[in-house]
């Protein structure tokens, strides 16, 4: 469910007309909608509510999906807790108001510089990775005379599913240790009076269409809990990642937010625990659409049609990198036969390619289409490759929009760039 629709004709952010925006702030640009990040925050929080027994569940969304401030303030100000993979993302989630007992801090290359930042912004845990790391964390809450929450992030070994290069949740993937491995080190943790393990966590992976991936590695993560209980360990969190699909429309119905609660609640039920998620995807990807220009439709003489956008893979990277399928909607329909196009950027890689042989309305030099389904690793995973300036981003709440992040402008582009010194 989301806020882009056709009304009288043209597709609209809520109740703004996208070529509206598209006229004041040029393209390509990325447009969110804030009732629709407000609305899959509610409806993953309400599906929770009908659970009592899960107690409140920290959603610590994951910023790296959209890490803008502006869309993080959105979510902050329902509430939402962030997790973060960097010391720019704990940045970016203070910057947007959030309490530092609401940042979890995971990712599996933490440094030390890094580590340091976290304890002395006092986030809830550290999701620590791997045995390295924990010394590393204790290292720094030593030097720093503090005590540092972590959390163990265990790698459940099941098949997610999805992409390859998203899916994280076996045993052969960097992430995360073995249950064997969190046990040990859990119990090394308590002894240490600079560490404090306050739980366990999990991710198996992103854009898992299935509940049962997620079903067995809960069933795993709630039986790792009750072993450590079983040896007096206090276990006070369980963070159960983030991963819940969303339909890109070629793929099957993701489950809905209710039916992931009810599983949760027939698995986890009874654990007296609090709860964590991370959810990223699910808030953030159809509360975004990419807006591209058409630059010319290539007509080939043997009949191939190429539709050049001004829009590239370095503004949205997934088609390339996850052959990702997006749905491309003209932003107002011509009438008339609908035609087949390859959808490319200007880059000059094959891979700057959004879609073969699609079936759209027919386009025209000058016309405007969406990606549907963009507002989720778009803008966040976007480059200057070829010189590319970022594109804006802008935020569109009701009747107003703002740009929440500019173009910079070439000077700022070029400016970042110093001579050597020695060329003459
Ligand atoms: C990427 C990531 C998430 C968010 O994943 P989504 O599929 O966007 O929900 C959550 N937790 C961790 C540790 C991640 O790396």
């Amino acid at each position: 469910m989301n806020h882009f629709e056709m009304k009288e004709g043209e597709l609209h952010a809520e109740d703004v007309a996208i070529r509206r925006i598209a006229a004041a702030v040029g393209t390509p640009v990325y447009i969110y909608s804030a009732a629709t990040l407000r609305r899959h925050y509610t409806v993953l929080r309400d599906a929770f509510a009908v659970h009592p027994e899960l107690g409140t569940p920290l959603i610590a969304y994951a910023v790296k999906a959209n890490s803008n401030v502006e869309v993080l303030r959105v979510l902050s100000g329902l509430g939402a807790g962030a997790d973060t993979v960097s010391e720019g993302e704990i940045r970016r989630a203070l910057a947007a108001g959030v309490a530092p007992g609401r940042i979890v801090f995971s990712g599996v290359g933490k440094t030390r510089c890094e580590i340091t930042f976290a304890l002395k912004t006092g986030v809830a845990e550290i999701n620590v990775e791997s045995a390295a790391e924990l010394d590393a964390v204790a290292s720094v809450a030593r030097e720093l005379n503090l005590i540092a929450p972590v959390a163990f992030r265990v790698n459940p070994d099941v098949e997610a599913g999805g992409h390859v290069k998203i899916s994280t949740g076996k045993a052969e993937n960097k992430f995360g240790v073995s249950f064997a491995q969190a046990h040990e080190l859990y119990a090394a943790a308590t002894k240490d009076p600079h560490l404090r393990p306050v739980g366990v966590a999990c991710h198996i992976g992103s854009q898992i269409t299935d509940l049962a991936p997620l079903r067995a590695a809960f069933i795993k993560m709630r039986a790792f809990v009750e072993s450590l209980r079983a040896e007096g360990l206090s276990v006070e969190r369980l963070d159960l990642g983030g991963g819940l699909g969303v339909p890109y429309f070629n793929q099957p119905d993701p489950p809905s937010p209710a039916d992931y609660a009810a599983m949760i609640a027939e698995v986890i039920g009874g654990l007296n625990i609090q709860l964590a998620f991370e959810p990223g995807r699910m808030i953030a990807a159809n509360a975004g659409v990419l807006i591209s220009d058409v630059i010319h439709v290539n007509v080939r003489p043997e009949g191939r049609s190429f539709l050049v956008l001004d829009a590239a893979m370095n503004d949205l990277i997934r088609p390339a990198m996850y052959d990702a399928y997006h749905d491309i909607r003209p932003v107002v329909p011509r009438g008339g036969a609908h035609r087949t196009y390859d959808v490319v950027g200007p880059v000059c890689e094959t891979g700057d390619t959004f879609a073969r042989e699609r079936d759209l309305a027919p386009l025209e030099t000058g016309d405007l289409v969406a990606f549907m389904t963009a507002g989720a690793y778009g803008a966040a995973m976007a480059s200057e490759y070829n010189t590319r300036p970022l594109i804006p981003e802008v935020l569109v709440d009701g009747a107003r929009f703002a740009v929440i992040r500019e173009r910079p402008t070439y000077d700022e582009i070029l400016g970042r760039d110093r001579l050597g010194g020695w060329q003459t």
